[in-house]
C-alpha cells in the first residue's frame, strides 16, 4: 500500500463487536480472562490494549518497520530508549538536539554512569574520534531545533554499522512522511508524536520504533515494566491526527517555503534557516535524504532582545507558545524557551544565539500568515 492509503488503513479494522469503523477508545485497566491462562490477546492496559496496538501497528507501518511501542511523551520514548545501556556504556549525541533530551542526556551521565559525547554530526570524519570500546550508539536528530542543520543519516548509519554500534534517529521534526531513516539504516527512531504525527497540539505521546526482532522484544519488555505506555484516549487522537498526516505536511511546507521567502527578502532578518532555501548549506542533502522539507522555519532577527521581544508579542496569528507541529501557527524564542534547559554555554557553541526566533508554520492562509510577520517585524505599518 502507498504511504497515504497506510496513513488512513493501516493498523485499524473495522471493530468485531459492533462493526465500528473507528478504532473505539478500550478504555479499560484490565480484560477478562476466557479460562484459566487464556484472553482474548490482551490481559492489563500497561503490557497491551487494543486502541494502542492500533497505533502502534499504524506508526510502524508508516515507518516502514516491525515494531512501535506508543509511549507517554516523546521524552519517555527518549528514556525508555536509553534503558537499553549499561553503566559504563558511552554514546554520541549530535549536539545541536532538543532542549530536553540534551537534558535527560546530562541527567543519565551525572546519575547512571553512562557517558555522553555531544558533538557535531555534520560532518561524518570527526564523530570517529570520539568511537571507542564502551561506545554503544549514535544519536541523530535531523533536521535539528532550532537550527534546521541537517545530519546525513546515511553516512553515520554506515559509520556506526562499521563499527557496531545503535544508530538512534529521531525523526520528529519530518515525520515519516518527510523522512524515513530505516531506509537510511537506522536501527531505531523515535518521536514526539505530539507534534506532526497528531498534529492537533491536544495530545502530548510519543512513539519507539525498531526493526530488529531482538531490539523490539527489549522495547516491549521495557515500557511494561517501566510503565511508560500511553493512555488509550490519546492513542486515539494521535490515531485520529495520522488520517490526515499527508495532506497537512503538504499544507505545512507550502505555507513554510512561503514564510521562509518572505523572510529572507526582509530588511530586518539577518539570515533565515530553512533547509528548502537554495541557499541553506546543506539544501542538497535534504533534496537527497527527505522527501520535503517541512514546517518548520527559523530565522536570526538584527537588533538586540529588544527587538526579538517586539516581533514576538506583535504577531497576532502566531501565537507565542512551545510545542510544533500542529495546525496552527506558534512562534517562539529558543533561548528562553525550547531550549532554556540546554543552559547558555551549549546553547553557544551550537550557534542558538538570543536572536534566533523559531516558526512553527501552520496551515492557516499563507498571505495571512506573512502579512502577521510583516507587521510584525514593521509595527508601524500597522493600521
Ligand atoms: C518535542 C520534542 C521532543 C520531546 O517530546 P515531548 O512529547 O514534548 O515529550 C523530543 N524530540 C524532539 C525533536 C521534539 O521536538
Amino acid at each position: 500500500m502507498s504511504f497515504q492509503t497506510d496513513t488512513i488503513h493501516a493498523g485499524v479494522a473495522p471493530d468485531k463487536a459492533y462493526g465500528a469503523i473507528m478504532t473505539p477508545i478500550y478504555q479499560s485497566s484490565t480484560f477478562v480472562f476466557e479460562d484459566i491462562g487464556k484472553h482474548k490477546g490482551f490481559d492489563y492496559t500497561r503490557s497491551g490494549n487494543p486502541t494502542r496496538k492500533a497505533l502502534e501497528d499504524s506508526i510502524a507501518a508508516l515507518e516502514g518497520c516491525s515494531c512501535a511501542v506508543a509511549v507517554t511523551t516523546g521524552m519517555a520514548a527518549i528514556a525508555t530508549v536509553m534503558h537499553l545501556f549499561n553503566a559504563g556504556d558511552e554514546i554520541i549525541c549530535t549536539n545541536d538536539c532538543y532542549g530536553g533530551t540534551a537534558r535527560l542526556m546530562k541527567t543519565i551521565q551525572e546519575h547512571f554512569e553512562i557517558r555522553v559525547h555531544f558533538i557535531s554530526l555534520r560532518d561524518s570524519a570527526g564523530i570517529e574520534a570520539y568511537i571507542n570500546e564502551k561506545t554503544r550508539a549514535i544519536w541523530i536528530e535531523t533536521p535539528s531545533n532550532p537550527l534546521l542543520n541537517l545530519v546525513d543519516i546515511e553516512a553515520v548509519t554506515t559509520l556506526s554499522r562499521k563499527h557496531g554500534l545503535l544508530s538512534i534517529v529521531d525523526n520528529t521534526f519530518l515525520s515519516p512522511y518527510n523522512q524515513q531513516p530505516f531506509r537510511l539504516g537506522a536501527d531505531i527512531v523515535v518521536h514526539s508524536t505530539t507534534k506532526y504525527l497528531n498534529g492537533h497540539s491536544d495530545v502530548v505521546g510519543g512513539a519507539v520504533l525498531s526493526n530488529s526482532s531482538q531490539i523490539d522484544e527489549k522495547l516491549k519488555y521495557l515500557v511494561n515494566t517501566l510503565g511508560t505506555c500511553a493512555q488509550p484516549f490519546d492513542c486515539w487522537l494521535v490515531l485520529r491526527g495520522i488520517k490526515t498526516l499527508v495532506p497537512r505536511m503538504k499544507e505545512h511546507e507550502r505555507n513554510a517555503m512561503a514564510v521562509a521567502r518572505f523572510l529572507d527578502s526582509h530588511p530586518k532578518v539577518a539570515r533565515v534557516f530553512y533547509p528548502g532555501l537554495e541557499t541553506h548549506p546543506q539544501h542538497e542533502l535534504a533534496k537527497k535524504q527527505q522527501r520535503g522539507f517541512g514546517g518548520m522555519v527559523s530565522f536570526e532577527l538584527d537588533g538586540g532582545i529588544g527587538e526579538v521581544n517586539r516581533v514576538l508579542k506583535g504577531t497576532k496569528l502566531f501565537a507565542l507558545a512551545e510545542s510544533l507541529g500542529g495546525v496552527e501557527s506558534l512562534i517562539e524564542h529558543p533561548a528562553t524557551m525550547s531550549h532554556a534547559s540546554m543552559g547558555a554555554e551549549h546553547r553557544a557553541e551550537v550557534g542558538i544565539t538570543d536572536g534566533v526566533i523559531r516558526l512553527s508554520v501552520g496551515i492557516e492562509d499563507p498571505d495571512d500568515l506573512i502579512c502577521d510577520l510583516a507587521l510584525a517585524l514593521t509595527p508601524h505599518s500597522r493600521g
